[in-house]
């Protein structure tokens, strides 16, 4: 367990007999080619994973969080009987028959803006000038806005009789003591932090950013920016995972390129555990003779390598590792499967870390343009380019076909087409399940 730099032992320390290694859960069953069906390979990954324990956040750090309290209001809004508009503070009574045939002269006794406090009662046949936001006098029940008078200082003309009531915005008719606001599990999004902070919250208990961390392995691999050898590309994947998973709303360490070497591959992966609550790596797991996360993976932890029932993204992987358990995902290398698998696997595991729903994407439809076919016993993810049409229908024109090496389609693209496991053509012009992968 040298691999653990938390774990280093000094010489005189007693040597303690070491926890018995605790396995993976029983493994789902393979369908009848030996692949996991995906649904079942995304339960058995969320079986695994917890939601991060709750912490206490201030209030703009917790946008994009999953609240972990119920929040009742202890503070009314509006807070008092206010002004909606700039004008003047009346008895109703006193502005009776007012019209542009009848006006009304009243005096001013004084003025009163936002911030100032509501001053003595309103003397009758008195008016007091009012801005937005200042406490209604008290006395007034109605507020004349300057567009309906002279605007006079010393004293103004009124045009118009207003109703009780008029222009008032009342104390707690929005927001009331005891009102319930906001509960366990919901996503605070711009609006609900607004409204906490109206109420006077400035701090929350919500489920904490999951810090992943990402990991591109390939000794062909080069950081944009650097030259090219022959032979060498760039690496997307950890560029995209990691734009991925902070969309999601994680706090990402990227991590970037680790060489095929099996002693670097494993010492990178375990020099993380200080600082991840979920690991990403992509490549180095199918069957190939340099898939070298396949080989020193079980050696770090317990370990589920499989294949899949789908495509693209068939090879992948699930540990353990660490004193903490701490999840590694293995996603393909090919950058649409590591993509398809990300969204497939990861995204759910990571809303169930942040305790956000729903876990996966919702299905909607669109009509393909053009015949789909794919392999029957395996879910298909095609990328696809959908639009509406004025009459509010959706078409889907699938892109990129089997390639999983193609960037370009797959940045062109603002769906996935889910071919389900036994379904082997759709015909133009019928229904496919899409996902629509740019929504939040
Ligand atoms: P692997 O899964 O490691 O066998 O990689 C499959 C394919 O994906 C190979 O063509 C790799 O060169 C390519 N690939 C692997 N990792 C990356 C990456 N981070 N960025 C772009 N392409 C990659
Ligand atoms: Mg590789």
């Amino acid at each position: 367990m040298g691999l653990f730099h938390r774990k280093k032992q000094t010489e005189d320390e007693v040597t303690v007999e070491p926890e018995p290694r605790r396995g993976l859960p029983r493994r789902p069953e393979p369908n009848v080619d030996g692949l996991r069906p995906v649904a079942e390979h995304r339960d058995y990954l969320l079986s695994m994973v917890r939601e991060l324990p709750a912490f206490g956040q201030t209030l703009l750090d917790a946008a994009g969080l999953s609240l972990c309290e119920e929040i009742v209001a202890d503070l009314d809004l509006p807070r008092f009987d206010n002004s909606a508009m700039d004008g003047y503070a009346v008895r109703a009574e006193d502005l009776a028959g007012a019209s542009r045939a009848h006006p009304v002269v009243l005096p001013v006794s004084r003025s009163i803006t936002a911030g100032d406090p509501a001053g003595d009662e309103i003397e009758p046949g008195t008016v007091v000038k009012i801005m937005t936001g200042a406490p209604v006098p008290p006395g007034a029940d109605a507020v004349v806005p300057y567009e309906h008078t002279d605007r006079g200082s010393q004293a103004a003309t009124f045009l118009h009789a207003p109703e009780v009531g008029a222009n008032i915005r009342h104390v707690g008719e929005d927001i009331a003591v005891g009102d319930h606001i906001a509960s366990i599990g919901d996503q605070l999004g711009p609006r609900q932090i607004g409204m906490l902070a109206g109420i006077g919250i400035d701090q929350v208990l919500v489920r904490p950013r999951p810090r992943v961390v990402v990991i591109s392995t390939g000794s062909e691999l080069v950081q944009p920016g650097f030259e090219l050898a022959e032979g060498q590309i760039y690496d997307s994947n950890s560029f995209m995972l990691a734009a991925l998973a902070r969309r999601e709303g994680a706090q990402v360490f990227r991590v970037g390129i680790v060489s095929d070497d099996p002693d670097v591959v494993a010492q990178s992966i375990s020099d993380q555990l200080v600082r991840a609550d979920l690991i990403l790596t992509t490549g180095g797991v199918s069957e190939g003779d340099r898939d070298v996360v396949k080989a020193v993976m079980p050696g770090l932890g317990p370990t589920d390598f499989c294949r899949t029932a789908m495509q693209p993204g068939k090879p992948q992987g699930f540990a353990l590792i660490g004193d903490d358990r701490t999840p590694v995902i293995m996603l393909p290398g090919n950058p649409v499967s590591a993509f398809v698998s990300f969204e497939v696997f990861v995204r759910p595991v990571l809303r169930k870390m942040m305790g956000v729903q729903p876990l996966v994407r919702p299905t909607t439809h669109a009509l393909t343009r053009t015949i789909i076919r794919s392999p029957k016993n395996k879910t298909q993810f095609q990328r696809g380019l959908v639009t509406s049409t004025p009459d509010g229908r959706r078409h889907v024109t699938p892109m990129g076909g089997g390639g999983s090496h193609k960037l370009g389609d797959l940045a062109r693209a603002n769906a996935l087409v889910v071919i389900p496991e036994g379904v082997e053509v759709v015909d133009a012009g019928h229904p496919v399940e899409i996902w629509m992968i740019d929504d939040e």
